[in-house]
């Protein structure tokens, strides 16, 4: 204990600086803060952002939740997690069904789900309001002397930081420099829709409580109910990088995009159209990005990434945020228990390496595998290889 006390004193006595206010930044400055060490979070963003950006998350057992228990915050997280959240439904464009999981919720499963915002809402609870500074957007990041850097932000503001960790997302500010790696785009764009389940009982029906993925064609429609009653759906699609850009789904005009879209899945079910022929007419374009796969930098004095920052990968193994996580538990462990920067940076990113590659070849290979031929049954039968193997360990 006195060492840890020692160590903690260590680390008192200098600046860390966080880039970003999203889940792994925020979970990382908890976890320092639990242990009696400061950092800051410096945010673009003027005020919490997160809950305008994207939907439903599920916080795995193995990752997430490890993290959300070092901080202290495992049973508020519990209380509103849902658990019913895990129900899925496979189908493919016919509307014939692979897949119709329901979730036990007495059971408890591994993977419950809780909307982005619930979850730093949470997360924003617990820390020290001086803890976060809002409208600080990192220009860029210049190493001085001893290891340090200073860090220019946007409102004209300048800091001084022993340990800068970038955990500011796909585009990171801090990334380059330790990399010249950039995102690449997967081949993969998406149309981002919402529908209100109060208006349309009859989605709220087919949806059920859970995930829903409809596979054919190198495209899908992937549909999954948020905490606040309304189903956040992707349209999804292989497609060249400017095709969005390009005019043919015009999003100014939301009635005549919804229109576009569905002739884009014209010849699809009236069930799964249904999610795009009642959805709000706030339309959303995203490209999905991804880093190389295994990334890996030259160790740096001072400077580290999490989350994003340091794997992004398409959403198709669900491990994003619970990477992002698990990456701030581990750097937040590896402070505590080492006196020196180099120490921590150097007992940290190996550990993050070797978790993070492996999820981003799961990604990549779901990714190939939902827009390939026979993706519905393919998925299926994934899936039973995987429910094989868990019944097998647990015998
Ligand atoms: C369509 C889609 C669906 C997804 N679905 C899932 C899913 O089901 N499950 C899952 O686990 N993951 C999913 N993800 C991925 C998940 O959202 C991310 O992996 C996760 O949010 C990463 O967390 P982070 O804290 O590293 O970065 P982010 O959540 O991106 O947070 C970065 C923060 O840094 C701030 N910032 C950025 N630049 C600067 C700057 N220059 N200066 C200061 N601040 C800055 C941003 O405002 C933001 O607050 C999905 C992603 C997409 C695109």
């Amino acid at each position: 204990m006195t060492v840890i006390n020692e160590t903690i004193q260590k680390w008192n006595n200098r600046r860390i600086a966080i880039i970003g206010g999203g889940p792994g930044g925020l979970i990382l400055a908890l976890i320092l803060q639990k242990y009696g060490i400061s950092a800051v979070i410096y945010e673009r963003e003027l005020l919490d952002a997160n809950r305008q950006r994207g939907g439903s998350l599920d916080i795995h057992e193995d990752s997430g939740q490890l993290a959300l228990k070092e901080a202290g915050l495992f049973g508020q997280f519990e209380a509103i997690a849902r658990y019913e959240g895990e129900d899925f439904r496979l189908f493919d464009k016919h509307g014939r069904i692979f897949m119709d999981e329901t979730a036990d919720e007495a059971q408890k499963g591994d993977r419950p789900e809780i909307d982005r915002g619930e979850l730093c809402e949470l997360l924003l609870d617990a820390l020290e309001p001086d803890r976060i500074r809002y409208g600080y957007k990192l220009l860029e990041a210049v190493p001085v002397a001893d290891g340090k850097h200073e860090l220019h932000f946007e409102n004209g503001e300048r800091e001084i930081a022993d340990l800068v960790v970038g955990a500011d997302g796909a585009f990171s500010r801090v990334r380059p420099l330790l990399t010249d790696a950039a995102p690449e785009y997967s081949g993969l764009s998406m149309v981002e829709l919402s529908v209100d389940t109060a208006a349309h009982p009859d989605q709220a029906a087919f949806n059920k409580r859970g995930k829903v993925f409809a596979l054919h064609d190198e495209k899908a429609i992937l549909a999954q109910l948020n905490g606040n009653g309304s189903i956040k759906v992707y349209a999804s699609f292989k497609a060249e990088r400017e095709w969005l850009d390009a005019g043919d789904i015009p999003f100014d005009q939301p009635v005549e995009a919804k229109r576009k879209l569905l002739a884009l899945f014209g010849d699809w079910d009236e069930s799964l159209r249904n999610y795009i022929a009642y959805a709000d007419e706030l339309l959303l374009p995203r490209r999905i990005y991804m880093l190389p796969i295994g990334l890996r930098w030259n160790r740096k004095s001072g400077v580290t990434l999490i989350g994003d920052a340091a794997h992004l990968m398409s959403p198709f193994a669900g491990e994003g945020v619970n990477l992002a996580m698990r990456d701030a538990l581990e750097l937040a462990l590896a402070i505590v228990r080492n006196d020196g920067i180099d120490a921590a940076i150097a007992a940290y990113e190996p550990k993050m390496y070797a978790y993070s590659s492996e999820s981003a070849e799961q990604s990549d290979d779901n990714l190939k595998l939902m827009f390939g031929d026979d993706a519905a049954a393919r998925l299926k039968a994934e899936f039973d290889k995987y429910h094989a193997m868990v019944e097998q360990a647990e015998q």
